[in-house]
């Protein structure tokens, strides 16, 4: 039987309801899902913000962002009935006065739906707004009802492990476990959601899933782009903390993680976490060994000279953040023992590409000798999961020809061939949460087990300047250190060399 979610009658109240993330990605996703019949019958979004809106203009500037960013063109008829849900509320979100005001709001609107709806609170505002954000809530009786109410919470989720646990407590004190939301919107990507599908829904792959059969993992998050407006926040951040301790974790749990007995959100989530605390923590006089850090100098993009980091707005000119981090981890359990983790993300590389290589070993024994055996390359599984999305397995068959020589060769999924409509990861994480699904959120100890991870190689980056900084040029694919992390055993990364997998016949 097929089951179509829909999200019951809910109020939705954006705290930074005149900032990019809203404009970009909330309200384009709240419109996909009302065209797609996803929205509750009672619905209402209410934007929060200090600018001089009324409902009319704000209404009128989501529209223009809508017409921007939307995967859709809106179509002036849905748009006339999506906008009537649309309010714009002035407010200061450090006022407790603001609070009770809203409160009003919101009650009259449940008195003329004739039921108490659920609430749906979005912190799209900087983190030092989370305290008085939940506080005002829980003390002006915003969020009495534990099973309707819920909150989300954006990236960063703390910047170290301690600043996690302590967000986590002062959390606590106004919601339980489930009604938090903490968002990574690559969780909701439809590619890394089939990573889950692929691995436990077909017989075939699973028994090879494992340090026996596979010889390394690779996960890529690389980026064309700089740090273009956002500067100021990178040099606070960086890309150990900005991508590898959520994003690329977060992937790396999917890859590894054992079986969940059922699609029960707490019991994905424990297999999450089981992977996150069997990570073998780097220690501190090992970190120079597992860890590369890097940082662009100005060079070429698509023809384009574009400056180092160094020289971005915003930027310290003799700034240590890195905008490059490849890491090696290793996994102590029985599936993993020994089998290499490699996680790389980057800013200004060569090519923006997301993907997962599973790199299984080399045939045992060949049987192909001489020139036959020239073209052999063990078997490799490669999950890309943006801008490209498709699945590719690749394995050895015959040239055609009188001779037995032998090329390697790839059977594809692609998305483009089976998908028109993709949902944003947006759009499938609001209406989760508006369900009050937490499956594609991260709980409270998979955040701070991740902050935990890569605890020493924070603490020893942000303690010791580099020395070599900018050591990489725009436009190409990292510091040179970062080709010897994994040339230690014999690798290369995948991505760099990806054409080579695509030789005709
Ligand atoms: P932004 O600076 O564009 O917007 C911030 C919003 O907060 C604005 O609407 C502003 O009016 C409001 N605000 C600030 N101070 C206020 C106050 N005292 N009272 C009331 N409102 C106030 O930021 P953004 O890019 O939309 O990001 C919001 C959050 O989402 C941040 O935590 C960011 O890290 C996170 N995030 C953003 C993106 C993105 O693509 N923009 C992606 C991931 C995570």
């Amino acid at each position: 039987m097929k089951t179509e979610k829909k999200a019951a009658p809910t109020i939705i109240v954006i705290f930074g309801g005149t900032g990019d993330l809203a404009n970009r990605k909330l309200i384009p996703a709240f419109y996909n899902l009302y065209v797609d019949g996803r929205m509750a019958d009672n619905f209402a979004i209410y934007g929060l913000g200090r600018s001089d809106y009324n409902d009319e203009s704000y209404r009128e500037t989501m529209y223009d962002s809508l017409k921007e960013f939307s995967r859709r063109e809106p179509d002036a008829e849905k748009w006339e009935t999506f906008k009537k849900s649309i309010f714009y509320f002035k407010s200061d979100i450090t006022n407790e006065k603001s609070y009770a005001a809203l409160q009003k709001k919101l009650v009259k609107l449940d008195e003329s739906w004739g039921q108490r709806a659920n609430r749906l609170f979005y912190l799209s505002v900087s983190p030092r707004f989370i305290e008085p954000v939940t506080t005002n809530l829980k003390d002006q009786n915003l969020v009495e009802k534990v099973e309707k109410d819920r909150i989300i919470i954006e990236k960063p989720f703390g910047y170290d492990k301690e600043s996690a646990i302590e967000l986590n407590n002062l959390l606590k004190r106004t919601f339980v476990e489930e009604q938090i939301f903490r968002i990574d919107h690559y969780l909701g990507k439809e590619t890394v959601q089939n990573i889950l599908a692929f691995r436990f829904a077909n017989a075939l792959f699973e028994p090879l899933w494992n340090r026996s059969y596979i010889d390394y993992v690779q996960i890529t998050v690389a980026e064309k782009v700089g740090v273009e407006e956002r500067g100021g926040y990178y040099e606070g951040s960086g890309a150990l903390r900005d991508m590898i301790q959520n994003h690329l974790l977060q992937i790396l749990c999917m890859v590894a993680m054992e079986a969940p007995i059922s699609f029960d959100a707490e019991e994905i989530r424990n297999r999450k976490v089981d992977v996150l605390r069997a990570i073998r923590r780097i220690k501190p006089e090992e970190v120079s060994h597992n860890a590369v850090r890097g940082q662009y100098s100005e060079g070429w993009i698509e023809g384009e000279k574009v400056p180092g980091y160094r020289d971005e707005n915003g930027t310290d000119s003799k700034s240590n953040t890195e905008t490059f981090a490849a890491l090696k981890f290793f996994i102590d359990n029985w599936r993993w023992q020994d089998v290499p983790f490699y996680l790389r993300t980057g800013k200004r590389m060569q090519e923006k590409t997301s993907s997962v290589t599973i790199q299984f070993r080399p045939v045992p024994h060949s049987t192909f000798k001489g020139a036959q055996a020239d073209n052999i390359v063990p078997n490799k599984l490669t999950i890309n999961l943006q801008p490209q999305m498709d699945i590719r397995l690749r394995f050895m068959t015959k040239k055609t020809g009188l001779e037995m020589n032998l090329n390697p060769s790839e059977m594809i999924f692609n998305y483009d061939d089976c998908a028109t409509d993709t949902p944003e990861a947006y759009e499938t994480l609001l209406l989760d949460a508006m369900l009050g699904d937490t499956t594609l959120f991260m709980r409270s100890d998979q955040v701070e087990e991740a902050w935990d991870v890569i605890k020493t190689v924070q603490e020893s980056w942000e303690g010791r300047e580099s020395i070599n900084f900018p050591n990489y040029q725009a436009g190409s694919w990292g510091p040179e250190n970062a080709e010897i992390l994994v040339a230690q055993q014999g690798h290369v990364w995948s991505v760099n060399t990806k054409k080579i997998d695509s030789k005709k016949c």
